[in-house]
């Protein structure tokens, strides 16, 4: 028996399940619930102008949930700062807080991210993070909504 175990670890796991964000969320009620930018990014799957935000350069301690749902998506120990402008982590919550998605728009490949709850878009994950993981999650301030308290 061969071992299980990848010579050529892949970082970018991509999650089986792609979730139907009107499935779950009416627009309309969604178009009340959030600010104009949070709409555009959560829903349209928006981006943010980097430094424009309201967390990238926090560095309370806390947990950051969706700003659509609630759970519980980044924690501040995980936090760093990458220099681009936006909120950055190098892993999630909890194994399984987001989902990836392969994103082929504007002719660049990259992985998407979004709330594994509700489908809410948060921005996208690359693989040229610091260690542990050498992940790097480039989130929308506009997807999150910071919890101050114990990391
Ligand atoms: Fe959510």
């Amino acid at each position: 028996m061969r071992a299980a175990k990848s010579t050529h670890p892949q970082n970018l796991k991509s999650s089986a399940y792609a979730f139907v964000f009107v499935e779950k969320f009416d627009r309309a009620k969604l178009r009340e619930q959030l600010t104009p930018l949070q709409y555009q990014v959560c829903v349209n799957k928006g981006t943010e102008r980097p430094y424009t935000g309201e967390y990238w350069d926090n560095h309370e301690p806390g947990v950051y949930v969706c700003v659509v749902c609630g759970r519980e998506l980044f924690a501040s120990k995980t936090k760093f700062d990458s220099g681009t402008g936006w909120p950055s982590f190098w892993a999630p919550a909890q194994e399984g807080s987001v989902g990836n998605k392969e994103d082929r728009s504007l002719f660049m490949r990259r992985t998407e991210v979004e709330c594994a709850n509700c489908g809410s878009h948060l921005g996208h994950v690359f693989d040229d993070g610091p260690e542990p993981t050498r992940l790097r999650y480039c989130i929308n301030s506009a997807s999150l909504k910071f919890r101050p308290g114990a990391p």
